[in-house]
């Protein structure tokens, strides 16, 4: 680019203006009127070039190639920059037109559902599948709040929840039966990806699963118990030879295991089906824990230490059995997994965050990358182990079904050879004051 001035430009306007005066001068000195004739071509010329400006100004207001004006010298090198800019910018257009419809015609060829929200979550753009999936129009819904549409609460807690790390599964049609699986994504500044796929297939293969364990623990109770009360029977029974009492022991021992098995998996089942959350009941976590510890205490074989404290007085709105098995399950791991001269101790405690529930022991551990999966069915670090400790491997399954049904979360954390700490997180909203007939009846 040339360096302002540019005196070869400053010459030429000079040249011309003077030029332009020389000839006014000359027709005026016909007259003796020199300058009158230099004043009067100057100006003329001065309304000329302000003409081809408003009209330059015009074109450019239209910004139409086609209509160019004609224009030579500086003018026409002006217009001449003006439309190669005008094509430079046209083609680029063009281009992401082109590029914009790519990515179009691709979304609406995905089988999953896109939706792109505002960041109030208002619907901005949707793809076909979208619009086949959440029944939604492409005239009327577009601008909508997504929750103005869809109204499930279980979608509505999940947007507000801002934590869309997984999915939510949410019933859209009851005849045919239709489950969605939508899954929020951050995009932009502060805008939203809503993913939806159909997950109708999946639910019915689930509910299969789920009825088939169901069907088969509840078939295998009856025979199981029948089998069970004879061995009972025949062990009790003096007559028995010698070289049988040990088989049969181990009969018994192995019938029981099955039994445990089976009461685990009917639990397991009662907690997949009926309402997400439990409503529940008052229950006194410091009473749950102080009856589990006297039935561990009462074993011929435990830890040195088994220790329980309540250090808060608040009670915990939830389901009475559902939580005395999640403490049975922890405090009874903790004791299974430590030595005779180790210690077990369980805390109950409500702070700002809400209520908590710690099983602490000094026993033998868990590998860092076992820890992840001990909450899967019947999952065990050492088989041999928790089948000797009469363990089903659903211990966890059931306590992290126990906490999703009352809003809470289990931490673990543990280091091998050293002990483990299963500490539960409640949220405040299950806190409520000790009753009063029962703190009159405590004093
Ligand atoms: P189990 O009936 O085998 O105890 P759980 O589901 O209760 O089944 O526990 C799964 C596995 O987690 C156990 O088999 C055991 O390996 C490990 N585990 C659970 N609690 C503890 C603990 N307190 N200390 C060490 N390992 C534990």
């Amino acid at each position: 680019m040339k360096q302002w001035p540019d005196w070869a430009l400053v010459l030429r306007a000079a040249a011309s203006v003077a030029l332009l005066a020389a000839a006014g001068a000359l027709l005026g000195s016909f007259r003796d009127l020199a300058w009158a004739g230099a004043a009067i071509v100057l100006a003329i010329t001065l309304v000329l070039q302000w003409l081809r400006s408003a009209q330059l100004l015009r074109w450019l207001r239209t910004r139409s190639i086609a209509d160019a004006p004609d224009a030579n010298g500086l003018r026409g090198e002006l217009v001449a920059q003006i439309v190669r800019l005008l094509r430079s910018r046209q083609r680029r257009k063009r281009q992401l037109m082109r590029l914009l419809r790519t990515v179009r015609r691709a979304t609406a060829a995905l089988p999953e559902g896109v939706v792109m929200l505002s960041e109030q979550a208002e619907i901005a753009w949707f793809n076909r599948a979208a619009a086949r999936l959440l029944r939604l129009s492409r005239k009327s819904d577009r601008g909508l709040r997504i929750d103005n549409l869809l109204r499930q609460p279980e979608f509505v807690d999940y947007l507000r929840g801002r934590r869309y790390d997984a999915p939510v599964r949410v019933r859209m049609g009851m005849v045919p039966e239709q489950f969605l699986n939508l899954q929020l994504v951050h995009f932009g500044e502060g805008q939203l990806l809503l993913l939806v796929s159909d997950a109708t297939h999946e639910n019915q293969v689930e509910a299969m699963r789920k009825d088939f364990v169901a069907n088969a623990s509840h078939e295998l109770r009856s025979p199981l118990t029948v089998i069970a009360g004879y061995l009972e029977t025949l062990a009790a029974d003096d007559g028995i030879e010698p070289a049988l009492q040990g088989p049969m022991r181990e009969m018994r021992r192995q019938a029981e295991r099955m039994q445990g098995i089976i009461a685990d998996l009917l639990s397991l089942s009662r907690l997949e089906t009926g309402d997400p959350e439990v409503a529940g009941e008052p229950v006194d976590v410091g009473l749950l824990l102080k009856q589990v510890e006297r039935d561990i205490l009462s074993r011929q074989q435990r830890p040195r230490l088994v220790h329980s404290t309540a250090e808060s007085n608040q009670w915990l709105r939830g389901d009475h059995d559902q939580l005395y098995s999640l403490v049975r399950n922890l405090m009874e791991n903790a004791a299974n997994y430590t030595p005779a001269d180790g210690e077990v101790r369980a805390r109950w405690w409500v702070d700002a965050a809400g209520g908590h529930l710690a099983v602490t022991d000094t026993g033998i551990g868990i590998a860092a990358d076992h820890i992840p999966r001990l909450t899967e069915r019947f999952y065990r670090v050492d088989v041999g182990r928790s089948r000797a400790t009469g363990g089903s491997g659903l211990g966890l399954a059931i306590v992290k079904h126990v906490l999703q049904k009352h809003g809470g979360r289990l931490e673990i954390a543990s280091v091998e050879g050293r002990g483990s700490s299963f500490t539960c997180h409640f949220p405040a909203e299950r806190l409520l004051r000790r009753p009063a007939s029962r703190a009159a009846a405590a004093l």
